[in-house]
């Protein structure tokens, strides 16, 4: 049992009281007074819906222009990863996944590059560690005659941008991805508007950034029920500037949120929120529903996660209400979104189980120190 005020259902009510939990499930939130095993501020585990932690070997990058950083051949990041030997790629991104974990993420979406050698490497490094990732891989050459092993490996087709393909091939990608009922996502509209209509023309799952859109695409995108993913902090390093966040909201597209990639940015949600309430939105409730149960909608997991409800899967993080820097909260979901820190996380649950306060020193002792 869980307890304490607990961030309810999909409007986030507060409720003072507790979450019971069996099998990994949410059995019951009711309110009052029970024993348990810890206490604070009770709220569902983060959906960061957009990732590239591949670049994790890579931090500090230079300010460039974001196609001398990451446009697929000889992007900066395409050279490096090409360079980066497997096991020190391996390492990184393990390094990544510990951080997400302890900064309160319990799934999250990434765009893998590098084909199925890519996918399998990330696969590798998830595997066994409490955090739910998505693997949207893209097919490199080698993998063209080979697309169905390909998809089958993959959770989703994670698109550069619509224009970088051949339109036989990727409409060859895309039926076999959607014929192994498999999902496609895709970047557009980031730096400019030009592969946001090719985009849309896919009838992708979700689309990434849409930086650029004008109103005339946010109602294309309206129309055509597409979920969208913004990354603000990663816009703002490479300068292409602020999504119409609000804009996409007021028509009442589904927008999720992503921390991008990891040469841009840490993968901690805590800072994605705070920015977006900050500087875009001014409205704490919706800031952390994209967040949270959002994101879980733009992967068809909103029945299984992204809010605290019976039946839904039990991942959740517990924030001490008492730290130094949360103490005087009167509105803890506000609380949480404009000053909360991973340091004020009191306790991790994934689905069911708490992640051991000493998580982070199994990597420690795997990569050669004594405790
Ligand atoms: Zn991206």
């Amino acid at each position: 049992m869980i307890s304490g005020t607990i961030v309810y259902g999909d409007d986030f009510e507060l409720v003072d009281g507790y979450v019971s939990i069996k099998d990994g499930i949410i059995k019951e939130v009711g309110e009052g007074k029970v024993d348990c095993v810890a206490e604070g501020i009770v709220i569902p585990s983060f959906v960061n819906a957009h990732t590239h932690i591949g670049d994790s070997v890579m931090k500090d990058v230079e300010f460039m222009t974001l196609d001398d950083l990451v446009k697929p051949p000889d992007g900066l990041k395409h050279r490096i990863l090409k360079e980066t030997p497997p096991n020190e790629l391996l390492s990184a991104m393990e390094s990544t996944i510990f951080d997400m974990i302890l900064t309160g993420t319990g799934a999250f979406v990434d765009f893998r590059e590098s084909g199925l050698t890519g996918a399998r490497l990330l696969k590798e490094v998830l595997d066994g560690h409490p955090i739910d990732g998505k693997i949207f891989g893209r097919p490199a050459k080698a993998d063209y005659n080979s697309l169905e092993e390909f998809i089958s490996e993959i959770d989703g087709f994670g698109i550069s941008s619509a224009i970088e393909y051949d339109l036989k091939l990727l409409d060859r990608i895309v039926s076999e991805v959607k014929r192994q009922k498999k999902q496609v996502g895709v970047h557009a509209g980031e730096k400019d508007r030009s592969d946001i209509k090719g985009a849309v023309e896919l009838n992708p799952d979700h689309i990434v950034h849409l930086t650029k859109a004008s109103g005339k695409d946010i109602s294309l995108i309206e129309d055509n029920d597409i979920p969208v993913v913004v990354c603000p902090r990663s816009n703002f390093v490479t300068g292409v500037g602020k999504p119409p966040v609000s804009e996409m909201m007021d028509r009442g597209i589904t927008v999720g949120i992503g921390t991008d990639n990891l040469m841009l940015n840490s993968a901690n949600m805590f800072s994605e929120i705070e920015f977006l309430a900050k500087i875009f939105l001014h409205d704490d409730r919706k800031v952390f529903k994209m967040g949270t149960l959002n994101g879980a909608k733009i992967i068809h997991k909103d029945k299984e996660i992204g809010s605290i409800l019976p039946g839904k899967k039990a991942n959740l993080v517990v924030i001490n209400k008492k730290s130094d820097n949360m103490r005087g909260v009167k509105n803890p979901l506000s609380g949480i979104v404009r000053r909360a820190r991973p340091d004020d996380i009191v306790a991790l649950v994934y689905e069911g189980n708490l992640t051991p306060k000493n998580y982070l020193f199994k990597k420690e002792a795997k990569d050669g120190y004594k405790h």
